[in-house]
């Protein structure tokens, strides 16, 4: 008997592993290949020293969660209740699960855009609920919100929202959220926004966070990752924003499934949080990186799609082959020692467009390597 009969492992830990096993350069997975801010380890190792070595509150240590909230009245200009509105959480797919588990039953309808993050079909089929896939429109991805409202029926309970995309690196737009807000007033439906990538978002655009929208967020799960964004994905550490009502449900399933999170990494970020700088400056940091490695890669046969967020690059490789991109994507590991993502893994029924994802948040040396490689192809 299996819950999740046609899951296998996920294609980032397939990856990942083929990567090593070739000695290729990694730029599968999302994860950064430079450390974590100094200042933020000392802190986390005071709190050890300091004796902050047990069980957290269950819904996270308060001061880091007025840190949070002062965080998202200067970016998104809102007001958050640390008490009641704010969870934290062992990372952002943890976060996003939760949210699924608390409002999602048998026969529940959820709407998801593809190409989606990997965990989001399996969290709502393991709850008993049903996924509504909904394509983005090729080669942009923008929504197209006359598809979404075919989709809408009575069961319709949830849609989610990811924004800037995994693994596109598209946003939501003015429009998008005008789109929402006539849609969330007309059902009544529930939203799961996933923002972990909040902070890299580029060619100057804002973030459009669903917290900056009062008709909004009364609806809504926001969830985030420290470990995505603080460039310490080892971590695992994020946290759940959402109305009080649906809060106190939130927390009534998070209580049984980890209860509470590591006590002294809430105590450093909560500290290191204090000085908004480094999150201030992550925009530009990411931009320059994705900059960098567009800049190199002209000198390949690989056609870039318009990013403008996350920190991730797909790529067309139309002028180089016509196999499939999971084909493509282990014959370049093998071959020429890079690791890529196949996009056509982010669809259900394995929709292939012959794009690659490249996760683009490495040192400019490992960029240039990357690349030299990628230029004998
Ligand atoms: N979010 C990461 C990515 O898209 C992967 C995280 C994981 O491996 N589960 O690459």
């Amino acid at each position: 008997m299996s819950k999740l009969p046609n899951v296998g492992t996920t294609i980032f830990t397939v990856m990942s592993g083929l990567a090593a096993q070739h000695a290729a350069i990694n730029l599968s997975q999302g994860f950064p290949d430079f450390d974590c801010n100094e200042t933020l380890k000392h802190l986390v190792g005071e709190a050890m020293e300091a004796g902050y070595n047990q069980y957290a509150p269950m819904p996270g240590i308060m001061p880091l969660r007025e840190a949070i909230a002062e965080k998202i009245r200067l970016l998104y200009g809102q007001s958050v209740n640390p008490d009641t509105e704010i969870t934290v959480t062992p990372g952002g797919t943890y976060a996003i699960f939760t949210a699924i588990a608390t409002v999602i039953g048998p026969g529940d309808e959820v709407i998801i855009f593809e190409p989606a993050y990997d965990s989001y079909i399996p969290n709502v089929l393991v709850n008993g609920g049903v996924p509504v896939r909904v394509p983005l429109s090729f080669p942009d991805y923008h929504i197209d919100w006359s598809l979404v409202r075919s989709k809408i029926t009575p069961r319709t309970k949830m849609i989610m929202l990811n924004t800037p995309h995994n693994p596109t690196g598209s946003i939501l737009t003015p429009n998008d959220i005008a789109e929402l807000e006539k849609l969330v007033a007309e059902h009544n439906i529930l939203i799961l926004s996933d923002e972990v990538y909040e902070h890299l978002i580029y060619d100057g655009k804002e973030h459009l966070s669903i917290l900056r929208y009062p008709s909004l967020l009364k609806n809504s799960f926001v969830t985030f990752s420290f470990g995505k964004v603080f460039h310490n994905t080892g971590w695992k550490m994020g946290y759940c924003i959402a109305p009080a009502h649906l809060m106190a449900e939130y927390r009534k399933v998070h209580q049984y499934l980890c209860f509470s999170v590591n006590t002294p990494m809430q105590y450093g970020l909560a500290k290191f949080l204090q000085t908004p700088d480094h999150y201030l400056s992550l925009p530009a940091f990411f931009q320059e990186k994705r900059d960098y490695f567009l800049s190199l890669m002209k000198d390949t046969r690989f056609t870039p799609l318009h990013s403008s967020g996350s920190y991730f690059q797909l790529m067309k490789y139309d002028r180089i082959s016509d196999e499939g991109d999971k084909d493509f994507a282990i014959r370049i590991t093998k071959e020429f020692g890079v690791a890529s993502i196949p996009v056509s893994a982010f669809y259900e029924d394995g929709k292939d467009d012959h794009v690659v994802r490249f996760c683009f948040a490495k040192r400019n040396e490992t960029l240039e390597k990357a690349v030299e490689r990628l230029k004998k192809i």
